[in-house]
């Protein structure tokens, strides 16, 4: 394989694959014998619109995507997504109990219409914020930190306030004019390492499920009919920041206009506006999303992904995600072990069944390992951890601290990373606590 000179650990934006990044630079100056630069093309051209075309196909074919879910190619990054969803939901929701509830359907407001969020993480929280900042009615119907003390695992689903099909609360006529647009969760939680290992099922089957996978789409397969709504940012698993990929089941796109009596969904956040223009509303980030076709090209050959595995890691022909999977399953059981059986390092996330296979943060202390309450010197466990990163750094493992807002390490190892960069940086760790000792 062709060797990275550097292995980055960054969490996003996150390592494109090398064979991606030479074939861009080999097109940037002449895209496709057009003689320019795709940069410089219109997006109105054919040859835009066969890309626009290419990539959300290679999209459904890598996830399986059924024909009747749409998908939008969109800007903004994941937090415009923290407000698409609620505008676009709001107002899907409120023609729904027009239907159902003609009469005082009129009268109903916007932030009447509850919205569900299971919050494990800091990007969860941030996405219910928001939802607060633009007046929904937010129910945190799990809070991970307030169950468990800290963002470490996730807690069981049949203790989330979700309401059942079952449930007194179904029941009920007032509740029933209360249905959630949908329930909310963030399928990988980049800063918290808190990933699910399961989709959630236990809630209302009439409330569609929307789950913002910036950091782990593509990273595993996916049963995209459970969802309503899945997005992600590109600039963990799909390419460069720039364009969000939005998954959007199609009976879920409301048909409101102005005055309806529904908030205004602003025309940029619109699924509508977005499918009915094939993602050609304004100009779109067009490099980003041909970059995005590269990487879909690169996870569908099956040679790139052989190459990518390396001959010494190569178990077998797979493409796709199925690749994908198998070797970021390898990767993270073996960074988790490596980790588990050094003397100073503390994996953050407690519940080993919701171990992010993305984001594997963890913390250095001098304090003995088996002594859980022995009173650590944060200072000196401060200091070893930044030595740690700029040693890293020196060897060429490259951005290795944790988030800013948590502090201590945090290796993410997306697609684009081979396996052989997390044994490089397992070997570095057990030299560094060599050196330590
Ligand atoms: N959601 C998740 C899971 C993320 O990891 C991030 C960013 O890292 C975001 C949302 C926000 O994305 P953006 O910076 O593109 O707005």
């Amino acid at each position: 394989m062709t060797t990275p000179q550097k292995w980055n650990f960054g969490a996003g934006p996150a390592m494109i694959p090398r064979p991606v990044l030479e074939r861009a630079q080999a097109d940037f100056l002449n895209y496709n014998s057009t003689g320019v630069s795709l940069m410089e093309l219109s997006h109105r051209s054919d040859t835009y619109e066969d890309l626009n075309n290419k990539a959300q196909a290679q999209l459904r074919q890598l996830l399986d995507i059924p024909s009747n879910y749409k998908i939008i190619f969109m800007q903004g990054g994941g937090h415009t997504q923290f407000a698409a969803v609620v505008y676009n939901l709001v107002a899907w929701r409120h023609e729904q109990n027009k239907t159902l509830h003609t009469k005082g359907a009129d009268t109903e407001k916007w932030a009447q219409i509850p919205v569900d969020y299971v919050v494990t993480g800091s990007w969860s929280a941030k996405a219910a914020e928001e939802a607060r900042r633009l007046g929904a009615n937010v129910r945190v119907v799990c809070d991970a930190k307030k169950a468990l003390g800290a963002y470490t695992g996730i807690p069981d689903e049949a203790t989330w306030k979700t309401s059942g099909p079952e449930s007194e609360y179904r029941k009920s006529d007032r509740a029933k004019s209360q249905t959630p647009a949908y329930l909310y969760y963030c399928d990988n939680e980049t800063v918290n390492g808190v990933e699910f290992p399961f989709v959630p099922s236990m809630h209302d089957p009439a409330v569609p499920l929307v789950c913002d996978m910036s950091s782990n789409i593509l990273s595993r397969p996916v049963d995209v009919s459970k969802f309503g709504v899945i997005y992600a940012g590109a600039q963990k698993n799909i390419g460069p920041a720039g364009v969000s990929v939005v998954i959007v089941r199609e009976d879920l796109l409301h048909t409101s206009e102005l005055n309806d009596g529904v908030m205004p969904v602003p025309l940029m956040l619109d699924y509508k506006t977005m499918v009915k223009n094939n993602s050609l509303y304004n100009t779109p980030p067009m490099f980003a999303i041909y970059m995005a076709s590269l990487v879909f090209d690169w996870l569908l050959d099956p040679a790139a992904q052989r190459v990518q595995d390396g001959e010494k890691y190569f178990e077998k022909e797979l493409v796709g995600v199925q690749a994908a999977a198998a070797r970021n399953e390898r990767k993270a059981r073996k960074l988790y072990k490596a980790l588990e059986e050094s003397k100073f390092c503390r994996v953050v996330v407690t519940d080993k069944s919701a171990r992010s296979k993305m984001n594997v943060p963890f913390r250095m202390s001098t304090a003995p390992k088996d002594k859980p309450d022995a009173v650590a010197n944060k200072k000196e466990d401060e200091a070893m951890e930044a030595a740690f990163v700029a040693q890293a750094e020196a060897k060429g493992l490259l951005q290795l601290a944790g988030h800013r807002s948590v502090g201590g390490i945090r290796a993410s190892i997306y697609n684009a990373m081979p396996e052989e960069g997390v044994d490089v940086l397992i070997d570095f760790l057990k030299e560094f606590e060599k050196q330590c000792n």
